[in-house]
Formats: structure tokens, C-alpha cells, sequence
């Protein structure tokens, strides 16, 4: 019997797991995938936003103030990169400039520090490369970049060092209310929990709908990335945004904290929660629209597309609800999601507060998580001396992102296990370069089958049945 069953491992869950790890409770967090930040959390903007963008009151604005003044010491805590680059609403016109001065006066309202129009002059000293037809802007200095999966994967690990369990594979389809609380199946397996909460994504609704909440619904709607090369890394260095649309805040030019450049999303409604192709017309829409704000954006570096679907609630705010005694919702969790989820957390400890749950301390509660050993970050000291205490630190796999052995293995033994080839991608960077793996990604199979003591054939892109190799063509 667990205190508590958290329902998804995107960001959103694993921030409820760590926070609920402070406290000496019994939690498990089930995934339906064969790995954490699978879901939106894996394809978005990667932007701490500031917090000037949602309606005044609202839980979205709350939690994104809250989140983004939290980001900072959450990630060093974690040893993940968080970039405080500040970001630019570009104005092309008057019409534009008074939809900013609004900005402007909401995020005053929601709390934001520092926020100012800039005019054009201002501008282009911050981006030499904006469009000549920009003619203000609204500067955030508090907006950041990190990256959501890593920060995630840490959250996760750091979690489960502190005793928080894992159940991947685990896709709830069955929540029966019992004496005690609840008893969540899936196909397979089957657990009980005192309390539950439902960190689902874009199927929130479905998993609220099997207690019978049916209070919302979520639909997806698609948005489309570009990722160019890290040559194109300096072509912007703040978070680029265009003026908002009822659609969202249209499509931004951002570097990344990688230092690649990233373009996009779309926005598009759709029906189908899995549908995360990217199309031809969508790439291309993204393409135009970013050359809007930076004209001189070369197609040619383009190194990897990718589709995100934002989880939209039928609400217009964060739904953070209890439907039923010991049973907490938080759906409808779309941007600023990521920026929020550290307060969102917090919040949602405080409704399973609320709804009689005991939070007695965990004495034990370490909230620090080493960073994953980064080769290519590491001085010439740094390397030496990892390089002396294990030499598969010396011996580079992926050529592209300067990946090494020692860390492809650091990440397939540490908490959160790597357990197929796009885990190891996440984790470290390996197949993530130019050549997107085509390198690397044999040597990446070899060292998951040798770590998990599987045949090379059960190796996965991704769990299920992506298996990349199905047997050898020649023996000896
Ligand atoms: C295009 C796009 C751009 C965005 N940009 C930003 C941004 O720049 N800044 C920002 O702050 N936010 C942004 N967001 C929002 C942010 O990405 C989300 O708010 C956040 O990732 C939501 O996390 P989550 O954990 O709720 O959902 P998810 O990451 O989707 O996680 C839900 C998890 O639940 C699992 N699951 C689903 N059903 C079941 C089941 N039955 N059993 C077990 N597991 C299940 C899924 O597999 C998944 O892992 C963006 C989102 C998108 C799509």
C-alpha cells in the first residue's frame, strides 16, 4: 500500500514525486512508457517564462510567477543548466505596441520583475540580427531557458534517491475506489494507494473520467519545431517571441541551452492525442514566420524537426481539482506549464494536504542531485581526472556531441535508468548532433544490451515493439 500513486512522469509528476519525497510518505510514480518525459514534456519551448502573458489571478499566472522565481535554485539543486537569457515580444506595427503596453500593464499585475518596452534602437543593440521592420519591443529579464527532460530526468532521480519508486510500462486503464483509497491497474500489474494523483497529460481526461470526473476535457493541439545547428547557436540570444494571438504566443526563435537554435511551434488543433508528426506545411509555416523576426534564418542548418502537443483544458486554466476524497487532478497543464511546475507541485501537495494526507518530514530528504558528468563541458583537468578513475570517460561515441562512454553508462546505471536508445539521447546527448545518430547509435545499442544484460535484439528506439535490429545477416 502506497501514501500516494502519482498518474504520469512528465514534468508535472516528477516534481510532485521530489516534492512529496520531502516527507517520509510511500509514493510511486507510474508512467505508461518505457521511459520519464516522454510526453509534452519531451517537445515544447524549453522557456521559464516570465509570466506576463496569462490572465491576472488566474492559477497559470499564480504558479508561473511562483515557478519561474523557484527555477533557479530547483535546478541547482538538480545540476541541470538554467539559462537566465531574458526574452523580447517583437511589435511590428501600433497595433502591435498596444497589445504590449497591455502586456506590459498585466505583467506589472501578475508580479513580474523588471519588465520595460524597448524601442527600436534598444532592440537591435540587444539582437543585431531582429528584423529592420520591428519597431519595439516588450523586454522580460527575467524569462530563462532550461531543458525540460533534463530537468525532469533529474527531478525523477533525484526523487527516487529519496525513495520515491518507478513503474514504467505501466499505463493506468482501471482506478477502483477500495476501504483505504484507490487500486490502479493496468493490463499487467496492479497497485493500491491512500491517495492519487493524476498528472496525465493530454489524457488526463480519460484517466479522470474512470472515477467519473468528467468535469473537463483536454484536445490536443500540435505545435512544430525546428532545431538548427549550434553554428546558428549566437544568431539569437534572447527568447524571441512575436505579439501574442488568441492561438498562443505565436512562434519564437530561441537559443537553447545547448546552444543549438530552436524555431517554432505551430499551433493547430487537432483530435488525435498521439498524432506527433511533423508535416511539410507545418515546417515550412515555421520557417516563414520565424524569418519574420530574424530574416537572415538559414534553412539549410536545420538538423532535426519535432511536433509537441499542448494538452488544452476545456477551462482556459490549469485544473487543479479534487473530484473525489483523495484523488487530485492536474490537467490541462499546457505553457506555462514547465515554468509553473515547481509551484504547481507545491500546490498539489497542498490539496493532498487538504484532503487528509499526513506529511510528517523525511529526515533522510537530501535534496541535491549531482549533475551527470558532461565531457564536453568539463575543463582539461576535469577530463584527466575522470578519464584516471574510469577510461570509458577517454573513449568518445558520439562523435557529434563530444559523448563518452563513461557518461552513456553513467546514465544507464543512475536514476532514472536509461533503458532504450532515445533514454541514452535524453540523458546525454548522444545521437543528438548533426548526424543524429547515425554514428553513434550502433556502439549506444551495444552498451544498453551489455548494462541491462539483454540480447542486442531487444534493444528499443523507444520501448514496445521499436526494436532496431532483428538479428545478425552473417555469423563469425
Ligand atoms: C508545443 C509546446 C510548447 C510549450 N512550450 C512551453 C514553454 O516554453 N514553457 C512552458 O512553461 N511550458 C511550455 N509548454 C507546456 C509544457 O510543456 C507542459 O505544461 C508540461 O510539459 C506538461 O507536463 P505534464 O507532466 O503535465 O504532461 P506530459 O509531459 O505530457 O506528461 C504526462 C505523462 O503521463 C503519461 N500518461 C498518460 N496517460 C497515462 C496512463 N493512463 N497511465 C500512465 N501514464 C500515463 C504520459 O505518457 C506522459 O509521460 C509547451 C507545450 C507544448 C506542447
Amino acid at each position: 500500500m502506497y501514501d500516494v500513486a502519482i498518474i504520469g512522469a512528465g514534468v508535472i509528476g516528477g516534481m510532485t514525486a521530489r516534492a512529496l519525497a520531502r516527507f517520509a510518505l510511500k509514493v510511486c510514480l507510474l508512467e505508461k512508457e518505457n521511459d520519464v518525459a516522454t510526453g509534452a514534456t519531451k517537445a515544447n519551448s524549453a522557456i521559464v517564462h516570465a509570466g506576463f502573458d496569462a490572465k491576472e489571478g488566474s492559477l497559470k499566472a499564480v504558479l508561473n510567477v511562483k515557478g519561474s522565481q523557484m527555477m533557479p535554485q530547483v535546478c541547482r539543486e538538480l545540476g541541470v543548466k538554467y539559462q537566465n537569457n531574458g526574452s523580447l515580444v517583437l511589435g511590428f506595427d501600433e497595433d502591435d505596441r498596444h497589445t504590449l503596453n497591455d502586456l506590459l500593464a498585466r505583467g506589472r499585475a501578475n508580479g513580474v520583475a523588471g519588465l520595460r518596452l524597448l524601442e527600436a534602437d534598444e532592440l537591435r543593440q540587444k539582437e543585431p540580427l531582429v528584423s529592420e521592420r520591428a519597431i519595439c519591443a516588450l523586454y522580460a529579464p527575467t524569462g530563462a531557458i532550461v531543458c525540460p527532460y533534463e530537468l525532469t530526468v533529474a527531478a525523477i532521480g533525484n526523487a527516487m534517491d529519496n525513495g520515491v519508486t518507478l513503474k514504467r510500462n505501466f499505463a493506468v486503464c482501471d482506478i477502483r475506489e477500495t476501504a483505504d483509497g484507490y487500486r490502479i491497474a493496468s493490463e499487467t500489474d496492479v497497485v493500491e494507494a491512500r491517495f492519487v494523483v493524476n498528472c496525465a497529460g493530454v489524457h488526463a481526461d480519460r484517466v479522470a473520467a474512470v472515477i467519473g470526473d468528467s468535469s473537463f476535457a483536454i484536445h490536443p493541439r500540435r505545435g512544430e519545431y525546428l532545431l538548427l545547428d549550434k553554428a546558428c547557436g549566437k544568431m539569437a540570444t534572447h527568447t524571441i517571441f512575436q505579439t501574442p494571438s488568441a492561438m498562443g504566443k505565436g512562434v519564437l526563435v530561441s537559443p537553447t541551452v545547448d546552444g543549438n537554435l530552436l524555431l517554432g511551434p505551430t499551433s493547430v488543433d487537432a483530435a488525435d492525442k498521439t498524432d506527433r508528426t511533423t508535416t511539410p506545411d507545418g515546417l515550412a509555416d515555421v520557417l516563414n514566420t520565424a524569418r519574420k523576426s530574424v530574416p537572415t534564418l538559414p534553412a539549410d542548418q536545420t538538423i532535426t524537426s519535432f511536433c509537441g502537443l499542448r494538452a488544452v483544458g476545456s477551462t482556459g486554466d490549469f485544473i487543479l481539482t479534487t473530484p473525489k476524497k483523495g484523488f487530485v487532478n492536474a490537467a490541462g497543464i499546457e505553457s506555462p506549464g514547465l515554468s509553473a511546475s515547481p509551484a504547481i507541485a507545491e500546490y498539489v501537495v497542498a490539496l493532498l494536504q487538504e484532503q487528509g494526507l499526513a506529511t510528517p518530514e523525511n529526515p533522510d530528504f537530501h535534496p541535491i542531485r549531482p549533475s551527470m558528468h558532461a565531457f564536453r563541458e568539463a575543463t582539461i583537468e576535469e577530463k584527466n581526472e575522470w578519464i584516471r578513475r574510469d577510461p570509458a570517460y577517454g573513449r568518445i561515441v558520439c562523435r557529434c556531441e563530444g559523448v563518452t562512454e563513461g557518461e552513456i553508462r553513467e546514465a544507464i546505471r543512475r536514476h532514472p535508468r536509461a533503458a532504450d536508445l532515445d533514454g541514452v539521447k535524453r540523458r546525454t546527448r548522444a545521437q543528438m548532433g548533426r548526424c543524429q545518430g547515425g554514428f553513434c547509435s550502433p556502439t549506444v545499442i551495444e552498451l544498453l544490451a551489455e548494462e541491462w544484460n539483454i540480447p542486442y535484439e531487444q534493444v528499443t528506439k523507444c520501448g514496445g515493439s521499436s526494436v532496431l535490429v532483428v538479428g545478425e545477416t552473417k555469423k563469425g
